[in-house]
């Protein structure tokens, strides 16, 4: 049944050159469909539970997956958004700071980043999913709506009126993938949230930063070393035009914060008032002792 339009879209063998392009373009279009209309007409099984789909969705994840993802419950350090242990709660409470120690040391140059949820079991797999299966419906719905939720939650603080900035893959990796899931996930967002309130006033501004070096496979360092290894990895394009504005830096998910740092740090540099951050998934110290070896080789310390 999955195959009935497949015949279709076969490229037929000697059409002359001028004309491949043409076809080329009608055939993703085609193909694009195709894959729409057999998820939409012939339900899959659910990409996380192998569960039969029963309802009419394009998410390709059944409902009872989707329901045991939930926002973060944890008492979290309002700067960097790490869980607080019971320790590290009543220190900051009796300190008067809601502050993890690595911010009370020292205080990153974003102003505050969040995140929806903790990155673990369905929602880690629905990342991954987006990521490395390639399935992209996946930023819009779930992933992109949830990633506007916790945006919503900085509004008080950060105002409407921000200039989104995905955090950019090096561009080999970006090429080898085919898609930067942050821009995706960012845009999805935008979407979202233009859609709930008309005063939020979000411009994407994914060009002005680039990573300049590739720093993805530096998942064996430390976190020290991670810090001092992002140096120099991203740059502000030329005529950014990011003087005296709040910026909203968007990535998929937040591990050590040292991605965060160093944007934040380039950002500021070129004259952003404030950077915000914020993220679908954390990475809260438990979840990183669960992780598996090839996890945390394709998680690349972010
Ligand atoms: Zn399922
Ligand atoms: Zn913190």
């Amino acid at each position: 049944m999955r195959c009935v339009f497949s015949e279709y879209l076969e490229v037929e063998p000697g059409i002359a050159a001028s004309q491949r392009s043409g076809v080329t373009r009608w055939l993703r279009l085609l193909t694009a469909l195709r894959d729409d209309l057999t998820t939409t007409v012939f339900p899959d099984d659910c990409h996380l539970c192998a569960g039969s789909l029963t309802s009419w969705s394009k998410t390709p994840v059944c409902d009872a997956c989707l329901g045991r993802v939930s926002p973060q419950q944890d008492s979290l350090c309002l700067v960097c958004g790490e869980a607080l242990g019971m320790e590290s709660a009543r220190f900051a409470v009796a300190l008067g700071a809601d502050a993890c120690t690595a911010c009370r040391l020292a205080a990153p140059e974003f102003a505050r980043a969040v995140a929806f949820g903790r990155y673990e079991d369905e929602l880690r797999e629905l990342l991954h999913q987006l990521k490395y299966s390639h399935m992209q419906r996946l930023a819009v719905e779930p992933l992109g709506r949830w990633l506007a939720e916790a945006i919503a939650t900085l509004a008080p603080q950060a105002g409407r009126d921000v200039a989104v900035i995905a955090v950019p893959l090096y561009s080999a990796r970006e090429r080898a993938r085919g898609f930067n899931q942050s821009v995706l996930l960012a845009n999805a967002a935008i979407r979202h949230l233009r859609k709930t309130d008309r005063t939020w006033k979000l411009q994407s501004a994914h060009d002005a930063l680039r990573r300049t070096r590739d720093t993805e496979a530096q998942f064996s360092l430390q976190p020290r070393a991670r810090r001092s290894n992002m140096r120099g990895a991203f740059a502000v394009a030329q005529g950014a035009g990011l003087r005296g504005r709040e910026v909203l830096l968007v990535d998929d998910i937040m591990t050590t914060g040292a991605t965060a740092r160093e944007c934040a740090r380039v950002l500021r540099r070129a004259g952003a008032a404030n950077v915000w951050v914020a993220t679908v998934a954390r990475a809260q110290p438990e979840t990183a002792i669960l992780m598996e070896p090839g996890d945390v080789a394709r998680w690349g310390g972010s």
